[in-house]
């Protein structure tokens, strides 16, 4: 649409070549009239056009003074979208000042990295954790400066999704999570948090469990041991051979909670992984076998595969624990002529897997994921009856994380469930000979 200002500045150029043609007809010359006219609003064009340009290569800050005519109009506008990109500039400015002081202010340590981890920014939380000097470290490539195997693995891996323990390269005494989130091809947010506090309150719940406990397992043996005595014992009048029977059998389940426990804490309180001793899984399951058919007393069908030729490397008593959790859970959550079948297979892959099938009384979906969660029971009642502790799959998960395995349940409710202890291929070796040599 044509503008006002275009309508106006044609009007004058209209008019100006009216006058100067009237005038040179007047003398006898209007072609060098309207020439003359013409080349001066030429002139004047350019003049305006370089004004433009003289401007537009200053500073900000210089008005561009104002003209009349067509360029008056021009001028505004461009003066006006000037200001306004000033303007946003500024509240753009502040809007990055005010991210800079929050991120300043953030509990946790945060430091943007190009690829190749290169540091590109980072908060003072980031310099007193990781031990950085902004002024300096900028532009360095974070692997070298923070000096720390596990750290440089970690960055260069490229697998974040799971955070890294690390200690403070700056204080020894404090403990850090690292967490890596990349968010464009080339950069990534690297975030620190102090927690060692955490760590500090999880060793206090540790070592009270591991107190208590402690404290309990003597007066219970003494209890265990005279009740025992006592229920044995043919003069005793026959009205306390009920409450007796139950003292003892209660007292025994509280030794076998205590003893739950003591194992759990030993287990949280060994830093490191299981050692690597060598344990023929075809004795395991011989011994395993035993027990179970002892427990069982013939009212299930037991199928147990002994003539397995791989070894383990890892913690005998550590490993026997968890097997005979899982199948002694078989039987008690079996009823009266199901079938039980424990066996070990070794995947394509060299990994090993402990199973455990049962054609028991199974678990709902909803379960599955807490079952390992210490005292969680699908069915209180049924535990106590069958003697459980509440721990037997907490231990399970123990045993199974310090041998770099892990623990995998399907079950279908009525039908039965099958318990998987899944070791990876470093922890298996498939024959005796392997194993003397590993
Ligand atoms: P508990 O001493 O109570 O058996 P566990 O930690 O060994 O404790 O097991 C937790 C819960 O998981 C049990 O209380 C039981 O409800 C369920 N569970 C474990 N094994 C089986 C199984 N083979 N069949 C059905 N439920 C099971």
């Amino acid at each position: 649409m044509i503008g006002r200002g275009y309508r106006r500045e044609l009007g004058w150029v209209l008019a100006t070549a009216l006058g100067l043609l009237g005038l040179g007809w007047g003398v006898g010359r209007p072609a060098a009239f309207l020439l003359l006219g013409a080349a001066a609003y030429l002139g004047w064009q350019l003049w305006h056009l370089e004004r433009l340009r003289r401007w537009l290569e200053r500073r900000p800050g210089v008005e561009l003074r104002p003209t009349f005519g067509l360029w008056h109009d021009v001028f505004v506008t461009v003066e006006r979208l000037r200001r306004k990109n000033r303007d946003r500039k500024k509240r753009l400015r502040r809007a990055l000042r005010g991210f800079e002081r929050a991120a300043s202010a953030a509990p946790d340590g945060a430091v943007i990295l190009r690829e190749g981890g290169e540091i590109v920014w980072m908060n003072p939380m980031a310099e007193e954790l990781l031990g950085l000097r902004r002024a300096q470290d900028i532009g360095q490539p974070i692997a070298n400066l923070v000096r720390s195997p596990a750290f440089a693995d970690y960055v260069s891996a490229g697998r974040f999704d799971r955070p890294l323990d690390l200690d403070s390269p700056a204080d020894s005494g404090r403990h850090l999570v690292v967490r890596i989130a990349p968010y464009d091809d080339q950069r990534s947010l690297l975030l620190v948090r102090d927690v060692t506090r955490v760590i500090q309150l999880e060793q206090v719940r540790r070592d009270f469990i591991a107190n208590v406990s402690h404290e309990l397992r003597t007066p219970l043996t003494v209890l265990v041991g005279y009740l025992e005595t006592m229920t044995d014992d043919d003069t005793m009048p026959a009205q306390y051979e009920r409450p007796l029977r139950q003292m003892s059998e209660q007292a025994e389940r509280m030794s076998r909670i205590v003893e739950d426990l003591l194992r759990l804490s030993r287990m949280e309180n060994e830093p490191g992984g299981a050692p690597r001793n060598v344990v023929k899984v075809g004795d395991l399951l011989r011994r395993l076998a035993d027990d179970l058919r002892d427990l069982s007393a013939g009212r299930h069908a037991i199928s147990v595969q002994t003539d397995v030729e791989s070894t383990l490397l890892g913690d005998e008593a550590e490993i026997y624990s968890a097997f005979s959790n899982i199948a002694v859970n078989a039987v008690h959550y079996t009823p009266l002529g199901g079938d039980i079948q424990v066996r070990f297979l070794v995947d394509e892959d060299g990994g090993g897997r402990f199973e455990v099938s049962d054609s028991g009384v199974g678990i709902d979906a909803e379960h599955l994921p807490r079952l390992t969660e210490r005292f969680y029971r699908v069915d209180k009642a049924r535990s106590r009856e069958v003697g459980g502790t509440g721990l037997g799959l907490a231990i399970v998960k123990h045993v199974l994380m310090r041998h770099d395995g892990h623990l995998e349940v399907t079950s279908t409710p009525g039908e039965g469930s099958t318990f998987t202890c899944c070791f990876p291929a470093e922890r298996v070796v498939t024959s005796i000979v392997d194993a003397g040599a590993a």
